[in-house]
């Protein structure tokens, strides 16, 4: 059986985070390992607190992971603050971790924020854990996060050219999800086997649903699930989105919480 290891915070409500990675997971039929960054009092409203996990504790559960049950993919979502940030590189690097997917998480679509010290946060993982990973996937407001810039001015396919030639990563997708087209459009770009840079658009139509908790989450463990079971990136990029897309459609009609609800990880992958 396949494995992914996600090392990421806990959301209380079940539909982003460590709970929304095993869902996922799940829907793949690959067995899901779990690293707990921090844990997170939340609901489908908003951010009522967080507990930060001791970072030394953070490396110390990835280490009896893959000292156990090596992952085939790793999933890295939200970290909670630089320390933990810096102690997950080291854990990637000591380890020789391969198929990371990084989801720069660092403000809940609420708008509440995630991180404890959110410009230290970015500054780790630009210089530490970006250049560890397969693949970066911000959505617009965290790749102006990432770049230290706003982006409304420019062509959205030079930025994550501009996000690879900062921080050396392998491969970054700009999700589009955040935009308001009838399309929602993502564009990845990667080095492909030989270390020629490749780009690829994807685009599904836009679902307009009241239930987005914890699609971003979803979104980069299906990705790692793909890599996990042998796909080549786009392809995991390519199936990731789908499973999401369907997803989004099936909990257009969920009624669990009374704001912005979770996807339907029911739907097949
Ligand atoms: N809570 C936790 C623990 C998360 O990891 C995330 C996202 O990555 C969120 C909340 C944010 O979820 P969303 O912005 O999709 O509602």
């Amino acid at each position: 059986m396949k494995t992914v290891m996600s090392i990421a915070g806990s959301d209380c409500i079940g539909g982003a985070g460590i709970q929304a990675d095993i869902k996922t997971c799940c829907a793949f039929k690959v067995y899901a390992t779990t690293a707990i960054t921090a844990v997170v009092a939340e609901n489908t409203r908003g951010v009522f607190g967080i507990e930060a996990v001791k970072a030394s504790f953070v490396y110390d559960q990835i280490k009896a992971i893959t000292d156990d049950v090596w992952p085939d993919a790793v999933k890295i979502g939200m970290l909670g603050n630089a320390d933990i940030a810096r102690e997950v590189a080291r854990a990637i690097r000591d380890f020789k971790l391969t198929n990371v997917v990084l989801d720069p998480v660092l403000v809940a679509s609420v708008g509440d924020s995630l991180s404890g010290d959110k410009e230290d946060t970015v500054k780790v993982i630009l210089s530490e854990l970006a250049p560890l990973a397969t693949l970066i996937t911000p959505n617009m407001p965290e790749m102006a996060e990432l770049l230290g810039m706003p982006l409304d001015y420019e062509d959205p396919q030079t930025f994550p050219l501009r996000l690879m030639g900062m921080t050396r990563c392998s491969g970054v997708l700009l999700k589009g999800g955040h935009g308001n087209g009838q399309e929602s459009v993502d564009y990845l770009i990667w080095h492909d086997a030989e270390g020629k840079l490749e780009s690829r658009e994807f685009s599904a139509p836009r679902v307009e649903t009241p239930n987005s908790h914890g699609t971003g989450c979803t979104l980069s463990t299906a990705i790692a699930c793909g890599l996990a079971q042998g796909l080549a990136l786009p392809a995991a990029v390519e199936k990731a989105k789908a499973f999401v897309t369907e997803a989004l459609k099936g909990g257009r009609d969920l009624k669990l919480g009374k704001g912005s609800g979770p996807l339907d990880f029911f739907v097949n992958a």
